[in-house]
This record gives C-alpha cells, sequence and structure tokens, in this order.
C-alpha cells in the first residue's frame, strides 16, 4: 500500500533502539521487517492500573490478579532440572510466593530486596497454598499509577533474552510514534465508510491500539482495526463472488417431460415448501446465463437428496448431463441405489464411478459418459480425475461439502467448454459467520422446513450404570422390528485402541444379545471394501438388526427403519457430529431414540454440550454452539484454509462487524467491480497491502 519511499517501509533495524543485530531477531522470530510490520505487532492484553489488587483479596477463586509486591526473599531450591527459584512478595495485608521453573538467571537479575514490583498472573491453588508460577512482572514506580491502560506485547524467549522484553517494544514503538505523524499512515478507508460505522482514523486506531489513555479510545482503535481486517477479506470474497457470478454457465431452456413426468408421478410424497423454494432458486439461477454456485443448507433429514435429483432432471431435459459427488463410498452407493430406485423407468441411465470400481467396467462407464449415454453419474472424489470426461456436463452436485476442499470444487469445473453449475450440499447447517467466510463465495440456500410428520428424536444421556437397561431397550425395539446403531468414536491418535474398543463393544453386544435371532453386523474404516459393503447392505435390507460402526456411518446413511442410535463415549465427539450421527433415526414414521453414553465424570464443558444435544433438534442451533465451543478453526476443514485468520478480528465474537463488512463489500464491489472508480482509491490501497502482508508470510 505505501509508496516505496514511506517512511514505513524502513527496515526496522533503523529504528532507534533495534540496530543490526536485535534488527535480525526480530525478523527471524516475530517476522518483523519494517516500520509498519512493527505498528502491526499489537499488544496482546494491557495492564489495567484501575484494577491492583491487595495481597489479601487474592483467594483460590481469583483467575489472573494484578498487586504490587515488595520482594522480601528469593532463594533457590532444588538442582538441575528440578531447580525453581521462589519470590516471595509482601504488601501491607499479607504476602505470597511467585516461582520460576525457567529463566531463572534472567528474573533473578531483576530482583533486589525491598523492590517494588507490579505483578500480573495467574493463581495456582497448591494444596491450600496460593502461588503465582511464571508470573510478568515490571518494575513499578509511581509513573506507572499514571499511565492507564499499558500495553503488554506478545515477545518470544530468545527476544527476551535479548533485551526485546515488553517494557522494550513499549519504549521502541513509541519511539516509532516520535518519528512519524498523521500524514504517513494514510487513511485506507473511504471517508464515507468511516463516518456511517462510526470508526475512527487509520492513524489514531494505530496509536491507540498502543497507547490507548482511556478504555474507550483502546474500544474505537479495536473496532476500526477489527473492521479493516474484516472488510479486506470481504472484499476479496465479494470479488470471488462477483466473478463467479459473471462466469458464463449454461441456461437450461425448459422444464422438460422428465422433470414434470417424475414430479407428477414418481415423488412418494409432497416436497415442503422449503425443498420448493429452494428448487426455484435453483431454476432461476439456471436460466440467466451465468454458472451457478449455490450451497444448499439444511438440516439432517430435511431431503435434500431430492432437492438433488430434481436439480439433476432439469439437467437431463435441457440435454446435460449431471454428477453427485459423496464424500464416501457408502454414501455414494446409497445415492446411487436410491436414485437409480426412485427414478424408476424413466429413460434414464444412473452410474457409479468408485475407487472400487473394476477396471473393466470403469473402461466401459467411461466410454458411455463420453458419448452421452449416461445421464447421471454418482461418485466419490474419482470423479474428478482427469480420465473422467462427460460429453455434456452440466450440473456438478457435491454432497456433504465439508469433507472436500476448494481445489477439489473448482476442479469439476473444467470438466466442459463451459464451467458447469455448481451445487453444494452440507451434511449440517452451518452457522452463519462461517457461511459468510467460509462459503462467502456462494449464493445461500436454506430448507428451513423437514417433511411433515416427523417425530421429535428423543435424546438421553446416560453413563455405564445403565448399559444393561439400555441393551434392554434395545432389545424391545428389535422385537417391534426395528433395528438400532451402536456407534464407536475414531480416535485419530490411537487407531489401534479404537479397533480394540469397537471389537470389544461389538463382543460385548454379542453378550447382551445370545440369542440367535439376533443378527448383528459391524463396520468399520480398516475392513476391506467389499466385507463393509456387505456388512452395511445386510443392514440396510434389514438382515441385520444391530450395527456396530465407527462413524463411517455418520454422514447420510438412510436407513428409516432404525430407531435407536446408541453413542459410546460420546463426549469424544464434536456437536455437529452428534447431530448428524442422530440423523441416522428419525427418518421413519416410528418414534426415534438417541442414548448418548459416558462416563461418570463428566467435565463442565462436555456436560453442557450433552445439555444441548438432550435439549434441543434444531441443528442450526447446535451448530451455532458447536463453533462456539470449539471455535470455527476445527470445523469444517477450515483450519488450514488462512481464511480466518485475522490479528484482531475473531467471527465468534465480532458477529456485527462480520454484517456489517459484508454489506459493504457486496455494495463497493457491485457498483465498482474491479475496485477502480477514483473513491476506491484507498480501497485498492487497502487490498495490495494486504497482499504485501501474505507475501511476507508466504517467504518467512
Ligand atoms: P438429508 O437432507 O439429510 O440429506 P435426505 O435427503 O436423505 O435428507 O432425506 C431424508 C428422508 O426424508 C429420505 O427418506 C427422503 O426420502 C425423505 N423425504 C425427503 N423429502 C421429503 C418430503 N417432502 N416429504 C416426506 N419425506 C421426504
Ligand atoms: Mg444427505
Amino acid at each position: 500500500m505505501q509508496t516505496s519511499n514511506s517512511i514505513l517501509t524502513t527496515s526496522i533495524e533503523y529504528l532507534k533502539g533495534i540496530g543490526p543485530q536485535k534488527g535480525a531477531l526480530l525478523r527471524k522470530e516475530l517476522n518483523i521487517h519494517t516500520y509498519q510490520d512493527l505498528l502491526y505487532h499489537y499488544p496482546f492484553r494491557y495492564y489495567d492500573r484501575t484494577q491492583v489488587l491487595q495481597i489479601n483479596q487474592i483467594n483460590a477463586q481469583s483467575e489472573t490478579v494484578q498487586f504490587i509486591g515488595k520482594v522480601d526473599d528469593f532463594y533457590e531450591e532444588g538442582e538441575g532440572r528440578k531447580k525453581r527459584l521462589i519470590v516471595t512478595v509482601k504488601d501491607n495485608t499479607g504476602s505470597i510466593e511467585l516461582i520460576w521453573f525457567q529463566g531463572i538467571n534472567y528474573i533473578k537479575k531483576e530482583l533486589e530486596h525491598g523492590k517494588l514490583l507490579l505483578i500480573f498472573g495467574k493463581i495456582s491453588n497448591f494444596n491450600g497454598h496460593l502461588n503465582l508460577a511464571h508470573p510478568e512482572i515490571e518494575h513499578f514506580n509511581e509513573q506507572s499509577l499514571n499511565a492507564g491502560l499499558q500495553p503488554v506485547y506478545p515477545s518470544t524467549e530468545n527476544l527476551k533474552f535479548r533485551g526485546l522484553n515488553n517494557r522494550s517494544f513499549a519504549k521502541t514503538t513509541s519511539n516509532l510514534f516520535e518519528k512519524i505523524n498523521a500524514r504517513d499512515i494514510v487513511e485506507n478507508l473511504p471517508i464515507n465508510i468511516c463516518k456511517n460505522y462510526n470508526l475512527c482514523s487509520r492513524y489514531e486506531a494505530l496509536k491507540w491500539i498502543h497507547f490507548p489513555e482511556t478504555k474507550a479510545q483502546l474500544n474505537a482503535a479495536r473496532r476500526r482495526i477489527k473492521w479493516e481486517e474484516l472488510f479486506v477479506s470481504q472484499l476479496k470474497i465479494a470479488r470471488v463472488k462477483a466473478f463467479n457470478d459473471a462466469t458464463k454457465g449454461y441456461t437450461f431452456e425448459k422444464v422438460g417431460t422428465i422433470f414434470n413426468t417424475f414430479y407428477k408421478s414418481y415423488i412418494p410424497f409432497e416436497l415442503t415448501n422449503a425443498q420448493k423454494r429452494v428448487l426455484k432458486e435453483i431454476r432461476q439461477d439456471t436460466t440467466t446465463g451465468f454458472q451457478m454456485n449455490r450451497l444448499v443448507q439444511g438440516d439432517v433429514g430435511s431431503g435434500k437428496t431430492m432437492v438433488a435429483i430434481l436439480s439433476m432432471l432439469l439437467a437431463i431435459d435441457n440435454n446435460f448431463q449431471s454428477c453427485m459427488m459423496a464424500p464416501t463410498e457408502i454414501l455414494a452407493k446409497q445415492h446411487f441405489e436410491s436414485i437409480k430406485n426412485v427414478v424408476g423407468d424413466l429413460p434414464i441411465k444412473v452410474a457409479l464411478l468408485t475407487g472400487s470400481t473394476k477396471i473393466k467396467e470403469r473402461r466401459q462407464l467411461l466410454q458411455e459418459l463420453s458419448e452421452g449415454t449416461i445421464h447421471i453419474l454418482i461418485g466419490t472424489h474419482a470423479l474428478i480425475e482427469d480420465t473422467v470426461q462427460f460429453k455434456n456436463l452440466g450440473l456438478a452436485i457435491i454432497d456433504e461439502q465439508h469433507r472436500f476442499g476448494v481445489d477439489q470444487r473448482s476442479k469439476l469445473w473444467n470438466k466442459n467448454k463451459l464451467a458447469p453449475h455448481v451445487l453444494v450440499m452440507t451434511a449440517t447447517p452451518i452457522p452463519r459467520t462461517l457461511a459468510m467466510t467460509v462459503y462467502g463465495d456462494l449464493n445461500n440456500s436454506i430448507i428451513d422446513e423437514l417433511p411433515p410428520g416427523r417425530k421429535e428424536i428423543k435424546t438421553i444421556y446416560r453413563n455405564e450404570q445403565y448399559r444393561a437397561k439400555i441393551m434392554d431397550f434395545i432389545r424391545s425395539e428389535i422385537d417391534k422390528g426395528r433395528q438400532a446403531y451402536i456407534v464407536y468414536p475414531l480416535i485419530e491418535e490411537n487407531e489401534k485402541l479404537a479397533y480394540e474398543s469397537l471389537t470389544k463393544g461389538y463382543e460385548q453386544v454379542k453378550v447382551f444379545f445370545p440369542d440367535h435371532k439376533y443378527k448383528i453386523a459391524m463396520v468399520h474404516g480398516k475392513q476391506e471394501n467389499e466385507l463393509k459393503e456387505r456388512n452395511m447392505q445386510r443392514f440396510i435390507a434389514g438382515e441385520a438388526n444391530i450395527l456396530v460402526a465407527t462413524t463411517v456411518i455418520e454422514v447420510g446413511v438412510n436407513v428409516p427403519n432404525a430407531s435407536v442410535m446408541l453413542i459410546e463415549s460420546s463426549e469424544r465427539f464434536g456437536l455437529s457430529q452428534l447431530h448428524q450421527l442422530r440423523g441416522r433415526v428419525g427418518r421413519g414414521a416410528e418414534q426415534s431414540y438417541c442414548i448418548l453414553l459416558g462416563s461418570h465424570t463428566q467435565s463442565n464443558e462436555s456436560k453442557r454440550r450433552m445439555d444441548i444435544m438432550c435439549s434441543t433438534n434444531d441443528g442450526f442451533k447446535i451448530a451455532e454452539e458447536d463453533m462456539q465451543m470449539r471455535g470455527p478453526g476445527d470445523l469444517y476443514g477450515t483450519k488450514q484454509s488462512g481464511i480466518l485468520k485475522f490479528r484482531l478480528a475473531d467471527i465468534l465474537v465480532d458477529k456485527d462487524i462480520l454484517e456489517e463488512t459484508r454489506t459493504e463489500a457486496l455494495k463497493v464491489v457491485k457498483e465498482d467491480p474491479n475496485i477502480q472508480n477514483p473513491q476506491n482509491e484507498a480501497l485498492r490501497m487497502l487490498l495490495k497491502e494486504q497482499d504485501y502482508q501474505s507475501h511476507w508470510s508466504k517467504i518467512s
């Protein structure tokens, strides 16, 4: 963003107090190369001088505390790696111990009897004896009292060792502010945006984030910086979306015979209003002459598959082929069977392609695909391989998207002269903030209604003591003609252990069901595909009463006759995953049950999660809670994407700002797709600056 001769691009070593050695270290340790990088090295906390406790106010319940203490005594204990430094500090209300296990020599240099320290840290309770391990300490003087909020900077042991501790960061940054003024920090948001959203200037924001005189200044700085961060990200997403929306696509001129016949005479039920609405949205998208990029969200069991099928028939009526990609073979197979089943004797050829399709069969299939005699191809990610060539692919559907990466999505585009229409269907709902970021380039449809007549699934949490009772219950359900799932967690860190607990579980279930009339099938990821298929098929066909499984059955499997879902070690699952598993039952007319089995002792967090599961069946609510508890990074494969990485902004907290920036970004890009109008000069800089920053982070 800065022109090359801007003072902000000056190398960090020229700053007073830095020099070549510290400069090299700053580059290496914190990726700080220039004055500007230092400005962006924000404090992560502030000493709040208004919140100083007295030592007798500190108790086991206090978590982090700040107080002033006079060094009374300090000594080392233990030898070698067990060595520790113990410092007793006191004020006129009492005394308390500080402990260090590392950096002892460095700390010792800071200490002398009678020295006043400002101490900040976490209280630990050591057999009823309170102390603070590795607190932050700072020499306390009268000046610190007047300072209001003082910045605390992230640093590294190495930097601290070379004297770049918290205090010197503050000093260095304040030196920098003596060299620059408001004119050097050019505004990078349009004036009207700053005004409409009540944002302080960029200069103020950077000054106040480092040296706020009041809480109000700090809040203003934080709001402005978060706004800028989220706005840049939304601008980029809006531009991708604008690009997608302007990508030429095939026009599906008509709704033809196949669609109409199917709609009138083949669907065994009435579509819900939500299904009809989403279908209308898809229909609209495919008539514009531009490519469709649409996300369909719907709760488990809301009937996304039927929407997919109808869209594919629409394509066929317009002489296009369709494909549908599922994340697992079991699912692909199941989609294949149920689609074949539901289209019955309509003149449509549906084919299945997965990793285990035999070579000969595959060759034949590829040939028919390129000749256009196959209308619908269902498969796993085997579909995106280059050898898979269509005659005229018009629509690609991706089921249960979050297992696929964005790259895989875009690979489908190259399968025809123009990019096919793309429909992405999520397994469970996703929180709105994620929809705006991770899927922000797609148009969004929501199926917010379940088919009528579904009974609410009853969910309970029980511990091991109830196992026998639970098995009795399952037996009574089976005797009524129903089926049951028993699911074990997949333990990634320890596959062997997971497998052992699964097979042990299987043996245990057999003990509970000794009578040979009860048939038990087992599926897990380590089985040969063929065996897995066979066992799965036994359950789907109703030959097996119980399916013991790992989470391979998590997504999409549809056995309407199953009425019990028992989940072992349920604490090990994420909320959305539990919800998805629970969605395997409650698909038929019968009352269904989900039993969450867990240990006697529960952490508060897992107790809360189980409470949520037992109290609601609403996937949108559950998705929101799941994200709040686990953070967005872990969910939906977004960890690596970088799209959620911000210095200050946090989409869990800054929902309102995210909404504001999305609205504004879409508006800007609509009016000025290439960001080239003179009034958007500032934005052009902002985007360039971002590229500059990501460039640095890539090469470091
Ligand atoms: P999901 O949205 O979880 O993928 P499915 O598409 O598998 O859900 O649908 C769940 C079940 O509901 C299927 O058995 C399907 O046939 C049935 N279904 C879908 N739409 C309707 C409807 N409008 N009325 C009744 N049943 C429906
Ligand atoms: Mg589905």
